[in-house]
């Protein structure tokens, strides 16, 4: 095998989506960046493992935990040249297979942004993740040193493994990477008032971002709203259109006085105004461009506005939508590039003990400033304000005083 060709990295199939979601059925080619030959027969590499018990498993729960010592199956072989895109989809030897090669890509992504490589947060006690991609049971749990997955059983009783679902893996590996980067509270002291609820918010981004590094994805996505996103957000009242859960989740209306303290409901306002300035974003770009032309305004305003200026987005995306599919989705990687190196980035300025929304909503503002983005940041502001994540107050004491944000109070 020649050098140049090991350097490219390993290939695997993925689903962007569970196969059942339309127009996921099929998976994608994705290159994993270890070396090629390098993941061994399990798949296994350095950092993880896949074990396939053949006797019924129970979950692990204290103190029954990793590493698997039951009767397992053989180990999943590459093909003669070190890849594991060889495996047929339909067969049970593919679940472990998807789960490390989602898993490897999550962490890809994500250590592209941070610029570093991402160290397990129980790595003082576990060299490496254990992943059991299947057992008998409706749920999926990721602990410390383990990821293990059953199925979500369909009201006809058929069993959709989730260890096919990038989304529910991800989001897990999300929790992981945000354990690393921002760590825990000390034993005996408390997590910062937001912190569990940041944590779901920003697990379910890092599953966001990971989606729309898929072709198959962005492909999608774009082509049926012809360019428009917000024709798949809560705005016009029709994100249950949103095939992707990601979008669903992330195109949703919901202000912190309309959230319980429950952690996945208040998780959703910061997950939204992220969403939303992403789009935003997305739209200066094409703006920038001259790829649309746009009446000035922000989501915020078109939510303001009861659908009216959503209205004349979709208009302005559709015309002659089919000339301009590439530079959009160009626009689309580059919006979610800016947005996800300052999410990555401003992880390093946040404190587990004292995490409060408006301290990582400036944490992102922080990073885009240190990138060079203050027009940006001042995106965030407003949709995050919106929200009611930030306050005029707050945004007063930024002094941001010739931000288009500060128009709004
Ligand atoms: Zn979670």
């Amino acid at each position: 095998m020649a050098s140049s060709e090991q350097t490219i990295g390993t290939r695997f199939l993925l689903y962007p989506q569970a196969p059942t979601t339309p127009g996921y059925d099929k998976p994608e080619l994705v290159w994993i960046s270890d070396a090629q030959g390098s993941i061994l027969a399990g798949p296994e590499n350095g950092r993880m493992y896949v074990v396939n018990p053949t006797q019924h498993k129970t979950p692990y729960e204290y103190p029954y935990l990793p590493p698997f010592a039951g009767p397992r199956a053989p180990p999943v072989e590459p093909s003669p040249d070190g890849h594991f895109d060889h495996i047929d989809p339909s067969s049970p030897d593919f679940l472990g297979v998807h789960v490390f090669g989602c898993v490897a890509r999550i962490l890809d992504v994500w250590e592209g942004y941070l610029g570093h490589r991402i160290t397990w947060h129980f790595s003082k006690t576990y060299e490496r993740l254990e992943i059991v991609p299947m057992i008998d049971w409706d749920n999926a749990q990721s602990g410390y040193g383990m990821l293990e997955f059953g199925f979500d059983a369909a009201p006809d009783g058929t069993r959709h493994p989730y260890a096919l679902n990038f989304d529910v893996i991800a989001h897990e590996i999300g929790h992981s990477i945000l354990f690393s980067e921002i760590g825990l509270p000390a034993p005996g002291l408390p997590a910062g008032p937001d912190l569990r609820a940041y944590h779901e918010g920003v697990s379910d981004l890092c599953s966001l971002v990971g989606m729309l590094h898929f072709d198959t994805a962005m492909d999608r996505l774009l082509r049926r709203g012809a360019g428009n996103l917000m024709a798949m957000n809560e705005l016009n009242r029709v994100a249950e259109l949103a095939d992707e859960r990601q979008i669903r989740i992330a195109g949703n209306a919901r202000k912190m006085s309309e959230v319980s303290d429950e952690v996945h409901d208040k998780s959703r306002p910061f997950t939204g105004g992220f969403f939303d300035a992403l789009v935003q974003t997305y739209h200066d770009i094409a703006v920038d461009q001259g790829l649309v032309h746009l009446p000035s305004g922000s989501i915020p305003d078109a939510r303001a506005l009861n659908g009216d200026l959503e209205r004349v987005y979709a208009e302005a995306f559709k015309a002659d939508y089919d000339l301009k599919h590439f530079p959009l989705k160009a626009a689309l990687a580059d919006a979610r590039d800016i947005m996800a190196l300052a999410l990555a980035r401003s992880w390093g300025r946040l404190d587990s003990e004292s995490l409060t929304y408006a301290d990582a909503a400036y944490a992102v503002c922080d990073a885009l400033q240190g990138n060079g983005q203050g027009n940006i940041a001042d995106t965030v502001v407003e949709c995050l304000a919106w929200r009611e994540i930030l306050t005029p107050y707050d945004i007063h004491l930024l002094g941001r005083d010739r931000s288009r944000s500060a128009a709004w109070f």
